[in-house]
């Protein structure tokens, strides 16, 4: 079984003097050195400061989403080739953010996966369903959509990506799924890598939506989660640190 995986997501927040101590509290702290594996997916003009600071500290970095074109006439898209060449593990893509504002599709999200697969980055699959779809039974159909497009698009590759199950209605509100409504949809999905590739047990599936210190422990316990995916609490140093603290030995 892998390592848990930590990954922070500091969405449209920060400042060169802000990151850097934040991102030297963590390599302070040595959370390279936890039983989790550790990233951060930091805004784009902030990448190479975070390659700057991490570098040789076996904490990974990564962008919080990339295009869904290879290079060309795209102003203001960051291709997945440039986030490889600054030295990122990681991408986000199908962050509900982007769902919610930029309208991006299933079809594009699995574009997008394609792409990072393609340029050798890692892309943390972000699916979750609203409230009202949760309300309306529709949880675990609105999921496997999600994941099909991808696993669809990617095919025998599905295998080299982290997915994150983040319930829209779980993001920046403070409301955390229990760790029985989590660990259920992960089940869902564990199933769903699992039918699609042999070597489903590669893939790391982080839970995502108002996780804290105080809550971490018990989610990471569950069978099927193996990590999480952080926003508010990773741009707070001793929050985030705790999250990592928190994270079960599995390796
Ligand atoms: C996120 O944006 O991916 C997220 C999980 O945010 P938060 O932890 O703030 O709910």
């Amino acid at each position: 079984m892998s390592k848990t995986l930590i990954v922070g997501n500091w969405k449209m927040n920060g400042s060169l003097a802000e990151n850097a101590a934040l991102l030297q509290a963590w390599v302070q702290a040595r959370a390279g050195q936890s039983a989790a594996d550790v990233a951060v997916c930091v805004p784009s003009p902030y990448l190479a400061q975070a390659q700057g600071l991490l570098a040789g500290q076996r904490i990974d970095w990564g962008g919080q989403d990339c295009s869904a074109h290879e290079a060309g006439a795209y102003t203001g898209e960051v291709s997945a080739a440039m986030l490889r060449d600054l030295g990122c593990r990681y991408v986000i893509v199908g962050h509900s953010e982007r769902r919610q504002y930029h309208q991006e599709s299933d079809d594009l999200v699995a574009l997008k996966a394609q792409r990072a697969l393609a340029a050798g980055v890692t892309p943390i699959v972000c699916v979750g369903e609203t409230l009202a779809d949760r309300e309306a039974g529709r949880t675990e159909f609105v999921v496997k959509r999600q994941l099909s497009a991808v696993i669809h698009a990617v095919g025998h590759c599905s295998s080299e990506m982290v997915v994150a199950y983040e319930p829209v209605w779980a993001i920046g509100t403070g409301h955390t799924a229990t760790p029985a409504q989590a660990q259920a949809v992960h089940a869902v999905l564990r199933a769903q890598l699992q039918a699609a590739t042999a070597h489903a047990q590669r893939n790391r599936i982080l839970y995502g939506g108002s996780m804290t210190a105080a809550n971490a422990a018990e989610l990471l316990a569950q069978p099927d989660i193996d990590g999480g995916l952080i926003g508010g609490a990773s741009l707070k140093a001793d929050d985030f640190l705790a999250i990592v603290a928190a994270s079960p030995t599995r390796a």
